[in-house]
């Protein structure tokens, strides 16, 4: 903050305005308590602690959006959605769809994961379905094949 929000002057080194009076010192906290939230996210970052990464991101951006923690967002969901685009391609769906929940905590409208999200979803069911034919194909086929198979005597 570089000026007061009451009066719009200068702000020197005091937590009062200098020509307004206000108390300045709630707002001065919350952007240092901001600060070292986004100081936090970024070592967790370093230390590929992403989960408490996310959770700090969130606190530091809550008290405030600065374009640095803007950015970091940013950034953790381009690596995020190439990490989710790696496990989908390993048929990994539900890895997948835990760190995409994860991330949504931080954006919950990007478009991005949301898309991504839709697209997992659209790969489970279809896995589900394949895994079906295949328990239909392993399971079903053989007893309908012995049903047909087997001689009714009033069949006729
Ligand atoms: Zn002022």
């Amino acid at each position: 903050m570089q000026r007061c929000p009451c009066c719009n002057a200068r702000i020197r080194d005091s937590a009062l305005c200098s020509r307004c009076r206000a108390d300045l010192s709630a707002i001065i906290e919350t952007e240092k308590a901001a600060g070292f939230w986004l100081f936090k996210a970024i070592q967790y970052r370093k230390e590929s602690h992403i989960e408490k990464c996310i959770d700090a991101l969130c606190f530091s951006l809550r008290l405030k959006k600065t374009t640095l923690a803007i950015n970091l967002c940013d950034f953790l969901i381009q690596q995020s959605s190439q990490d989710v685009l790696g496990l989908l391609e390993k048929k990994q769906i539900i890895p997948a769809k835990q760190q995409l929940y994860t991330m949504r905590r931080l954006y919950p409208f990007s478009e991005q994961l949301q898309q991504l999200n839709g697209f997992a979803d659209y790969l489970l069911v279809n896995s589900q379905k394949s895994s079906l034919s295949d328990w239909a194909e392993n399971h079903l086929n053989p007893i309908l094949q012995f049903l047909k198979n087997k001689q009714y005597p009033n069949a006729d």
